[in-house]
């Protein structure tokens, strides 16, 4: 049912207790299926003929952000995500997934994203970079976008955004694995950023510039440009004083390290140096860094939003242990979970409009 490799992990993780305790999505469910372990377990019986893989198991592998929190703390290198989403390639061949997962990958068929929705258009010319926005920015927190576009303006960039600006891939690969449509997509993206000839491409969230950094190359879709994320080019900006920092705002809050910076490109200072130059006063939440705790992703809340609303909640309660009052973040997929479930009396910040104010 999955490869050798991904099986491999699963037999390890089975006997394992010893990230339990860091799954966000196990520690608001409280369900134990929901462990790296019982995920292990259940491929490790399927591929012994010993339960068959069905729909509620294929639930079960949907409930995970593959917010790598496991794999961060594996002494010994495995990797749940690995086999987890091999599970949602075979439940959605076998037409198991849940309705809600379906009708996402429908979506993209028929719009290229999860919304189903023509994507908004931050179409703009210029020379120096080009700025990828993404699906979850361009259609549920434009705000963010436009701050990011400004923040540019304002150190005198000249960033060009695509019209019609092809999905990195990231979205349908979280949904149903690395599949051939997902290569199809990363190839036309690609061709689409080469086309314009510029050669830094600024990836405003960091779902698309993980997937872009790390997986293109293996299709044959390699970008022809460097590829950074927003967080690093704006603080590069900043330290090279094209951009001015703003006077203190009397705001204490706490930078949150979303899963893929934290994890897949280890990036922590630039956010904090983002919002030191926006006028925050800055405090550090315990899980921070590495150890952040997932707060949730965009494709996750939009195919099971109680439980990625709980998740949320959850990064808040860390918030709550600070005397801070706002979160900070300039990941336009945090920025959506937070606001789900913001506290009274606390906010959450998208760093760039603040910024760019
Ligand atoms: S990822 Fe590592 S720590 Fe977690 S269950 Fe698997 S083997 Fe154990
Ligand atoms: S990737 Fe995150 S949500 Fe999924 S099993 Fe690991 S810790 Fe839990």
């Amino acid at each position: 049912m999955i490869s050798q490799n991904a099986l491999r992990h699963a037999e390890k993780c089975r006997f394992c207790f010893m990230c339990r305790h860091l799954c966000p999505i196990q520690l608001q469910t409280g369900k134990e299926v929901n462990t790296p372990r019982a995920k292990g377990l259940l491929l490790s019986m399927v591929n012994k003929g010993a339960a068959e893989f069905d729909k509620d198991m294929a639930q079960t592998m949907y409930e995970c952000l593959i917010c790598d929190a496991c794999v961060n703390d594996c002494a010994t290198g495995y990797q749940p995500p690995l086999y987890i989403r091999e599970a949602r390639t075979e439940a959605v061949v076998n037409d198991l997934a849940p309705q809600a997962v379906m009708q996402l990958i429908e979506n993209v068929d028929a719009t290229g994203n999860i919304y189903g929705v023509q994507k908004p258009s931050f179409a703009q010319e210029g020379s120096d970079v080009l700025v990828y926005i993404g699906e979850v920015a361009a259609c549920k927190v434009p705000q963010m976008a436009e701050g990011l576009l400004k923040v540019l303006a304002k150190a005198g960039v000249s960033a060009k955004v695509l019209d019609n600006e092809p999905a990195s891939g990231v979205m349908l690969a979280d949904l149903m694995g690395y599949v051939d449509e997902v290569a199809q997509q990363a190839k036309a993206c690609a061709a689409a950023i080469n086309a314009t000839g510029i050669k830094t491409v600024v990836v405003l969230d960091s779902y698309d510039a993980e997937i872009m950094k790390q997986r293109y190359a293996q299709w044959g879709a390699e970008i022809n440009a460097e590829i950074i994320t927003a967080t690093a080019y704006v603080a590069k900006l900043i330290e090279d004083g094209k951009l001015a920092a703003k006077a203190a705002c009397g705001t204490l809050g706490a930078c949150h390290d979303d899963d893929r910076l934290a994890r897949t490109f280890y990036e922590f200072a630039p956010i904090r140096a983002i919002a030191k130059a926006a006028g925050y006063q800055l405090t550090e939440m315990f899980n921070k860094e590495r150890l952040a705790k997932s707060c949730g992703s965009a494709v996750a809340l939009a195919y099971m939003p109680n439980i990625v609303t709980k998740v949320a909640a959850g990064r808040w309660d860390d918030l709550a242990r600070t005397e801070a009052t706002a979160m900070l973040t300039a990941s336009p997929e945090a920025y959506l979970c937070l606001s789900q479930a913001t506290p009274e009396g606390k906010q959450v910040v998208d760093l760039y409009s603040a910024l760019a104010e």
